[in-house]
């Protein structure tokens, strides 16, 4: 059977060579006679999965050595509560809100202390990301916390040399790691969910610099404690472990692929035909400012609301699934991660153009 165009916003599209290798693995991972799900997480077969994980991605973000790296669980989603757990310190943190998630990470972390609003651009639909000058920052914050790619809406954030120097940054990158270089060294902390750009939904990564642990607050369960977890190499309990293969066989892709530069070249064509396409047309429509606008989903809506329901079924008879938007803005969400082909965003586009010469 032929595999579709999958436009999910996660969990989302892997590469096919990866999703092909796990296949020839999955009985007898490199003669060892078992699958990586039936090996315990302490031998040395895991532990040989894990190391080159680790050693994978700190090639490819360019890890300074003095910055952990952590696979755990509970998705980006309990990062919302871990991050004040284990950096508040009796302390205030500011929060940019600039959609869905990051006004879903400032509302959790307001059970755990003070936290406040630096900027928000709710009231223009989240559109943008704020300028620097726009954030309103308390001098004794222990972090800022930021999305720097809103799944949901389509913003993101592509210059990081605009954020406040000085206090530590934390951010929540789920769903548009690995599709750049970054400068690690700018953040304190970054968290992402790995069912976006990573791999298979199950582990969330934590790269956290190394003077900020060992602050957590008391009566903080032992697992979300990132100094214990960064001690124990991840394994204070049983990991993830097929979800941290799988990642591991993600992050050997990059590489071959040329790393994060040569990823880059292709998000950013891939999303520049899809926004001119967009733009071209008085069909379909992008609400965010063009600098703003996300490489990794790219929200639109029909000119009639009405077409929606038949835009996606004539998609899906074409091979191209999970187009429909996030529930909370309706239209349709084209999500292009790293392992969406060029010729996937074609696809996508020769259809998007016979549907307008249909209806428009
Ligand atoms: C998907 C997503 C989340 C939530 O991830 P879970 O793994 O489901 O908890 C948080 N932040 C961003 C930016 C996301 O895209």
């Amino acid at each position: 059977m032929e595999r579709i165009h999958n436009f999910s916003a996660g969990p989302a599209v892997l590469p096919r060579e990866v999703l092909e290798q796990a296949s020839d693995e999955l009985m007898n991972w490199h003669g060892c006679g078992m699958s990586v799900m039936e090996m315990s997480h302490r031998g040395k077969e895991f532990g040989t999965i894990l190391e080159a994980a680790e050693a994978d991605l700190r090639t490819l973000l360019g890890i300074p050595a003095n910055y952990r790296v952590l696979f755990l669980q509970g998705g980006a989603t309990l990062q919302f509560a871990q991050v004040p757990m284990n950096l508040l310190a009796g302390d205030s943190a500011d929060y940019i809100v600039t959609g869905d998630w990051s006004k879903k990470a400032y509302k959790e972390a307001q059970r755990f202390g003070a936290v406040h609003q630096a900027a928000s651009t709710e009231a223009d639909g989240f559109t943008s990301f704020p300028a620097g000058s726009d954030l309103k920052l308390n001098p004794d914050a222990a972090y800022l916390h930021l999305c720097s790619n809103e799944t949901i809406r389509g913003v993101e954030l592509f210059d990081f040399s605009a954020l406040p120097k000085g206090v530590p940054l934390v951010a929540d990158m789920s769903s548009h790691i690995l599709s750049r270089p970054i400068d690690v060294s700018r953040f304190g902390l970054i968290y992402a969910g790995a069912q976006k750009n990573i791999g298979p939904a199950g582990v969330c990564l934590v790269v956290v610099r190394e003077d900020l642990l060992g602050k957590v607050a008391a009566g903080t369960p032992t697992l979300l404690d990132y100094a214990v977890q960064a001690e124990q190499h991840s394994m204070l309990n049983t990991p993830p472990t097929f979800a941290i293969y799988m990642a591991g066989l993600v992050f050997k892709w990059l590489i071959r692929q040329g790393g994060l530069a040569a990823m880059e070249q292709v998000n950013i064509e891939k999303a520049r035909m899809l926004y001119a396409m967009i733009d071209r047309s008085g069909f379909y429509h992008n609400p965010v400012q063009p600098a703003c606008r996300s490489r990794m989903n790219v929200p639109f809506t029909l000119r009639d609301p009405k077409l929606d329901e038949s835009f996606i079924e004539q998609a899906r008879q074409h091979g191209i699934l999970q187009i429909k938007g996030h529930k909370s803005v309706g239209g349709m969400r084209a999500s292009i991660y790293n392992a969406m082909p060029l010729d996937g965003v074609q696809a996508l586009m020769d259809f998007m153009d016979a549907f307008e010469q249909q209806h428009g």
